[in-house]
């Protein structure tokens, strides 16, 4: 376990793929930077791999003051081991006392590494983060300025704060696409440090023979109008309404998890706590309920509209406007007037 060092920086895992920084990377930059401002400290980045180019700069105008970089070869495609490692002995070294990891499939498998060997705590999945003074209520404690770690708890049905007063550092995995991408500001300045961190061949286990990448089918992220349909859409043909729609604005297609389960379009359309986290600038919800583990993946949507034959539908609560009917008879008429105004 790290020792608890108020003057601690707040890291962030910079995970890059081929050369190229994730966005999840660049939007905790941003996240980091607010968090360090109410610390009074720095926000840096770890930054390991091969191909590294560009990105120090890249993090930086996004808000990083410092980058760690650790360049090796070795490093061109993840491996826990090594990963860890070199997280481990950086962490040891200037014992931050924040550091956030996307929650991609890297992410996932790197932080619960980290914390197990630092005896750190580790929060998955968070959908915000912020810096409050909170009351240990067991011994009435303050402890300043700590790190809350918000995320779904109990399948999604409340949202609970996370504190680790003592376990530090204080470490999370944050969901893709929740916090805001930064404006990246070319002229901000910052530090590179290259760090070495003793790596033998025996930390490499694995060797990469080939690659084989299933193209996504849909990007969500980033569609700036996603019509995404539910279980009262009703059927596999039903969906065609939903691709007329998506057709006729240009945008997406999405769907709920009732959709996905009852086959009507495959898993890569999902919204919501288990599916994308989207925040179009248009999200239009049909025949969808807005239970909250939906909601949790749209409700930062620019606008919404809802169509949905219950008025009482959770989703009318999140929705910039609302169409209570059948969509089988709504999205017809609503393609039809896109159409006729072409
Ligand atoms: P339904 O609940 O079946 O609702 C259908 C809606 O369509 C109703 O509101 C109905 O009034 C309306 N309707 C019916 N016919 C019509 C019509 N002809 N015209 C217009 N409206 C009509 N869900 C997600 O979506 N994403 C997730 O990532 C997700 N993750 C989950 C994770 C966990 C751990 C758990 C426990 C659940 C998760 N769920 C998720 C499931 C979630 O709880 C809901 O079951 C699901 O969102 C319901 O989908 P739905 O609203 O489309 O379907």
């Amino acid at each position: 376990m790290v020792e608890i060092n108020r003057e601690g920086e707040v890291w962030v895992f910079a995970e890059q793929k081929d050369g190229v920084l994730q966005e999840v990377t660049l939007e905790l930059c941003g996240k980091a930077r607010e968090l360090a401002d109410q610390l009074g400290v720095k926000a840096a980045a770890v930054l390991p791999g091969a191909n590294l180019a560009k990105l120090p700069e890249q993090l930086i105008a996004c808000g990083i003051e410092q980058v760690y970089r650790v360049t090796d070869e070795r490093l061109e495609f993840y491996q826990t081991t090594p990963y860890a490692r070199i997280l481990c002995h950086l962490i040891d070294k200037h014992s931050p006392q924040i550091v956030l990891y996307g929650a991609t499939a890297i992410g996932r498998d790197l932080a619960p590494r980290i914390a197990s060997e630092m005896q750190a705590g580790m929060t998955a999945d968070c959908t915000d983060l912020a810096i409050k003074d909170v009351t240990d209520r067991k011994n009435k404690t303050v402890h300043e300025k700590l790190l809350l770690q918000v995320r779904p708890a109990f399948g999604g049905n409340i949202i609970a704060t996370i504190i680790n007063f003592d376990m530090w550092p204080q470490m999370a995995t944050i969901r893709e696409g929740v916090m805001s991408l930064p404006d990246p500001d070319p002229a901000r300045t910052g530090w590179v440090i290259d760090e070495e961190v003793a790596l033998e061949d025996e930390h490499f286990p694995v060797r990469l023979i080939e690659e084989h990448i299933e193209k996504p089918t849909v990007n969500l992220k980033t569609a700036r109008v996603i019509v995404a349909g539910g279980g009262g859409v009703g059927s596999k043909d039903g969906f065609d309404r939903i691709h007329d729609l998506a057709g006729a604005l240009g945008g997406a297609v999405g769907a709920s998890r009732a959709a996905v389960d009852n086959e009507f379009i495959d898993k890569g359309h999902q919204v919501g706590q288990t599916g994308t986290t989207v925040r179009p600038a248009l999200y239009i919800a049909v025949g969808i309920s807005g239970a909250v583990q939906h909601r949790a993946g749209m409700e930062e949507s620019a606008k919404v509209v809802a169509i949905n034959t219950d008025r009482d539908a959770p989703i009318f609560s999140v929705a910039h406007y609302g169409i209570v009917g059948d969509l089988h008879k709504v999205l017809p008429m609503l393609v039809k007037s896109l159409r006729d105004r072409r």
